[in-house]
């Protein structure tokens, strides 16, 4: 049996009537692994994630807006760009529900940072006010500028994705990890020392990549991520 890999999904609104939107990426690199790729709905009744989640195989929690700073008691600074309370409640419902059934889940980018609040982390919410000094991360042009070096660690699970200790990788982010959650370890770094990968530290298969492998899946190694991480082979 093909296994089946839910997708978190955006909320376009509209007068006529509200959108689900899943960037077709992160479809196709599912069904590059052989795995069948499933988009979520974000229904405003919570509870519908522990019925979603007990049919899945492995979770994935996808890129998009900002995560809301009140999540980690903050006020927003006027940097900070738009958010989405359903989603953030949707995705935070998903990621408990997959935590309880130890369900493989690997948060991309936005995916990663609200596990890192979820679990008692802080956010950056704006890289180029809170950390000056930082890389350039953040770009408008996805095909190919922004790119940059992280340093993976050898002895993680993410290490085994990649033949070389530095690799290039991606980046479209403008917010980024500040406090590290008690529950997780850095995989991963930029030269700048901000996190761009992180794994749960205990009994559940939990990967966070701050990058965006489901850009480059057609690459054998980023696709090892989709299929190591989630345990698609
Ligand atoms: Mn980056």
């Amino acid at each position: 049996m093909k296994k089946v890999i839910g997708i978190s999904s955006t909320m376009v609104e509209s007068v006529i009537s509200n959108t689900l939107r899943v960037d077709e990426n992160y479809i196709n690199a599912v069904l590059h692994t052989g795995a069948s790729p499933v988009c979520l709905p974000i229904p405003r009744d919570v509870s519908m994630a522990s019925r979603f989640v007990e049919r899945l195989d492995g979770l994935i929690l996808s890129g998009g807006s900002d995560i809301a700073p009140f999540l980690y008691n903050e006020n927003p600074i006027p940097e900070a760009m738009e958010y989405q309370f359903e989603r953030d409640a949707m995705e935070i419902a998903l990621l408990q529900a997959a935590y309880e059934k130890k369900l493989p889940t690997l948060g991309i980018c936005r995916g990663m940072q609200l596990a890192n609040v979820h679990f008692g982390g802080t956010l950056h919410q704006d890289l180029s006010v809170q950390l000056p000094d930082a890389l350039e991360h953040h770009t408008k042009d996805w095909k190919d500028s922004a790119y940059h070096f992280v340093e993976v660690e050898g002895d993680s699970i993410l290490g085994k994705c990649f033949s070389e200790k530095k690799v290039i990788v991606n980046s479209h982010h403008h917010q980024g990890i500040r406090d590290l959650a008690p529950s997780f370890r850095v995989t991963a770094r930029s030269a700048d020392g901000l996190p761009e990968a992180v794994e749960y530290l205990g009994d559940w298969n939990f990967h966070g990549v701050q990058f965006h492998p489901e850009r480059l899946y057609f690459k054998d190694e980023f696709c090892k991520i989709f299929k190591i991480l989630l345990e698609v082979c």
